[in-house]
């Protein structure tokens, strides 16, 4: 299908679940400038005509980059004190796919997944071996204590005083710190792409892997819809939730916004889970449904202004977009 040519848009997060007393001055402000840049630079991206899944690529290694976010380094540790990062990427255009799982030495997993998917006969590769195809593909390995900081470490300490015993895998606490991050764009072709890199949730277990990294959970595009889920992931694998939002847009037909609220503000609070996601259409229309405090989340348009925000109560500016004209109303979408 091809697209006439469209206004680039990028969308990003950095996780939902945001409690504002946890926040201070310095940190927030530390978090919208990372969110600006990612947005900058995403966009840089798109004007100059690169692809969607460069425009989602530049902005995660960013977002990855800075240690205010659960994914690279900032991640969370696991239960045994590991950090185990998982990511996916999928360009909406060919439904190609990549994704890394628990691997533990790739500084910018992001880059792992989209070699995956350009350059292995695989979409998802895990542990060592997704490390030794990152050594093979010149992709930056570093020393496990790259990806640690105090402030996780003190999560996973309060986490194992929380009585492990009780609640070994999920607890409320842990929920409270999600921060993952994603990306979805639209490039001047009409194409879209979606990413998403995290640390997954404090305290994990087991080799336990979220959505994230799980196409159609946490990660998915097509040539009509993209998505990139963050929050409680076992919910967003139990609901498909990023397949499910764009099956409701490109096949039932249902405008994006209704759709992302759907999934995200019924079907997943509904069965106890929590979280957003940041969806967008082949008009460039976007949708930034949570049900969390906050999200940290920006969107940067044609106008090349980023806009950042964090708080439930806070505008992030997609209220007040136009609702795109169809390109050609004669065309399926
Ligand atoms: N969805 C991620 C996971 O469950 C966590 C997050 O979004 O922060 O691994």
């Amino acid at each position: 299908m091809s697209h006439a040519a469209v206004a680039p848009v990028l969308v990003i997060h950095g996780g939902a679940g945001v409690i504002r007393h946890d926040m201070t001055p310095a940190k927030e402000k530390a978090i919208r400038l990372a969110m600006t840049e990612a947005l900058r630079r995403g966009h840089a991206e798109l004007k100059a005509g690169k692809s969607a899944v460069d425009a989602v690529t530049a902005a995660l290694v960013v977002l990855e980059d800075d240690p205010n976010f659960n994914a690279g380094k900032g991640a969370v540790f696991t239960h045994d004190g590991k950090n185990e990062l998982d990511a996916a990427i999928m360009d909406g255009s060919t439904l190609a796919a990549g994704a890394v799982a628990g691997v533990r030495r790739v500084r910018n997993p992001i880059l792992l997944a989209r070699a995956v998917m350009e350059h292995s006969p695989y979409v998802m590769l895990s542990g060592d071996g997704a490390e030794t195809f990152a050594k093979e593909q010149g992709i930056a390995l570093v020393d496990p204590s790259y990806f640690r900081t105090e402030e996780r470490w003190q999560q996973l300490q309060k986490a194992l005083k929380e009585d492990a015993a009780k609640r070994p895998h999920v607890d409320v606490e842990t929920a409270k710190h999600f921060g993952t991050v994603g990306a979805v764009a639209l490039d001047a072709q009409g194409h879209l792409a979606a990413g998403t890199s995290t640390g997954g949730m404090n305290d994990k277990r087991w080799g336990r892997i979220g959505d994230s990294p799980v196409i159609g959970a946490g990660t998915y595009a097509n040539d009509g819809c993209a998505v990139s889920g963050t929050g409680w992931g076992e919910f967003y694998l139990r609901t498909v939730a990023a397949y499910e939002i764009c099956m409701k847009v490109t096949q039932m037909r249902i405008p994006l916004k209704r759709a992302a609220a759907e999934v995200i503000n019924q079907e997943i609070p509904s069965m106890g889970g929590n979280g957003g996601a940041i969806a967008l259409d082949a008009q460039g229309q976007i949708s930034i449904p949570f049900n969390t405090d906050g999200m940290y989340r920006g969107w940067i348009g044609a106008d090349g202004v980023p806009h950042v925000a964090i708080y439930g109560d806070e505008d992030d500016g997609t209220a007040e977009l136009p609702e795109p004209a169809p390109a050609d109303s004669t065309k399926p979408l």
